[in-house]
């Protein structure tokens, strides 16, 4: 059994190589890899296999329909839990260039902080995990836990592939539990451990009467107006009080449980201040029902946009003939993207028959993992070791990851530990991680596999 000296001797061999590490982060942001471009995928996976080998870990890229993945894995931990660790390598475009203080692919450190595309989102963290499991290597000569780490190509395009790779290499995959380190830290700065995601999905409603616009006065009033059409169609999905109207769309809304409940009676809020950051007079209804309650637990029904007729400078008397609405809808365990866009399909059919209802893509699933897990318990120790400081505990991240291909594919716990800085203004101009989140998330990363090795597998 391992003493918690080792874990000190691993977080002593990550201080007295802080520059180092930070050296080698800055050059593996140095290579681009975008995959909405398809730009330096392949370099950055092949120096993703070499680098992995040569810490130790048996690695391989593997096709996919698309970009690949990288799988690389040790289990010589009998007996040990074997966790799954998740990142993808592909990064955002880097545009708009012009608004990038110091370039996206060159990295360069100024007020604490590493300015790079990737640098959040997420090379920062999932290299902070590799150089957690090399510290480990390095010091001890072997992992306390199993390990598969596997990254994925094609992230920021919405993991078009992971479902299909997960379902048909569980063998390959098979493990205890799964840990992403991806995204911000809680808005308040504090450490967090997410226990599932909203799933998402989007539709279009498109409305065409006439085959072209016409004269508002010479027809106004016996042509029918798509906007109209659609309007009234959107009023009858979504009522003022902020409550979703779909039949059938609440169906399998899982309840929170009371441990959840009460997490998210624990995270920091202050709703001025979030009413104040976006100049908002008031928040959306329903008023009465909790902040946090509202993200982590109820769906959504969002009109993205919404696009017909004139919209130029002064007036124009015309009756167009045609309106186009773009939606999302966020769900929540245990909502099925399929069922949802079926029930949708059916509100539309029966609403306004005359309105085409189009979906482009599949969808994400959510995902949920009980607060009760036994993994819980060795994660928080490993953020209290390595942050000094207990994470806040989030039933569902407010966004949509692919945590389900874990949860529901796998079928295996999966937890997200965010490394990254609140501001880390991934998707946009300055990407930045903090000097302090890196070598936090690499210290979290040592302490995490530590932890994991204090526990017989299951
Ligand atoms: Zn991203």
């Amino acid at each position: 059994m391992a003493s918690p000296d080792t874990l000190a001797a691993v977080f002593e061999h990550i201080e007295a190589n802080r520059g180092a590490f930070l050296d080698r982060l800055i050059a593996y942001l140095r290579h681009p890899s975008i995959s909405a471009e398809n730009i330096g995928i392949a370099e950055v996976g092949a120096l993703l296999v070499e680098m992995l080998t040569e810490i130790g870990l048996e690695t391989s890229l593997v096709p996919t329909e698309g970009h690949p993945m990288v799988v690389a894995r040790w289990e010589k931990a009998p007996g040990k839990p074997t966790v799954l660790l998740y990142g993808h390598y592909d990064v955002q475009p880097p545009d708009p260039l012009d608004k990038w203080v110091s370039p996206p692919f060159e990295p360069t450190i100024r007020d604490g902080r590493i300015y790079a595309r990737g640098v959040g989102d997420n090379k920062g963290q999932h290299f902070a995990q590799i150089l957690a499991i090399e510290s480990h290597f390095k010091v001890h000569g072997t992992l306390p836990c199993n390990v598969i780490l596997l990254l994925e190509g094609e992230e920021e395009i919405g993991s078009p592939n992971i479902a299909g790779f997960v379902r048909a290499n569980k063998a390959m995959l098979k493990a205890d539990l799964a840990v992403t380190a991806d995204g911000p830290r809680h808005v308040s700065g504090a450490a967090a451990i997410k226990f599932g995601s909203r799933g998402v999905v989007s539709f279009e409603l498109r409305c065409r009467h006439a085959v072209r616009d016409v004269h508002s006065g010479n027809f106004g009033g016996v042509v029918p107006n798509p906007i109209w059409t659609l309007v009234h169609l959107l009023g009858t999905m979504k009522n003022a009080a902020g409550e979703i109207t779909i039949a059938g769309l609440h169906d399998d809304i899982e309840a929170p449980t009371q441990e959840e409940l009460a997490a998210i009676e624990r995270l920091p809020l202050d709703i001025e201040a979030v009413k104040h950051s976006l100049g908002l007079a008031r928040l959306d209804a329903p008023a009465a029902r909790p902040f946090y309650e509202r993200l982590c637990f109820r769906p959504t029904l969002t009109i993205n946009g919404f696009h017909g007729g004139y919209g130029g400078p002064g007036t124009k008397t015309v009756l167009p003939n045609e309106a186009l609405v773009k939606c999302d809808i966020r769900l929540v365990e245990a909502q099925d993207p399929q069922d949802i866009l079926r029930k949708v399909a059916a509100h539309v059919a029966l609403h306004a028959p005359e309105v085409e209802f189009v979906t482009a893509d599949m969808g994400m699933q959510p995902s949920k993992t009980p607060i009760a897990s036994p993994y819980t318990a060795p994660l928080r120790r490993a953020f209290v070791a390595a942050q000094g400081e207990e994470p806040l505990l989030i039933p569902a991240g407010f966004g949509s990851l692919p945590g389900y291909v874990f949860t529901r594919i796998l079928g295996i716990p999966a937890f997200v530990t965010p490394y990254a800085n609140p501001d880390e203004a991934n998707h946009a101009p300055n990407e930045n991680l903090t000097l302090d989140c890196f070598y936090s998330g690499l210290r979290t990363g040592a302490a995490l596999l530590h932890e994991l090795g204090q526990l017989e597998a299951s």
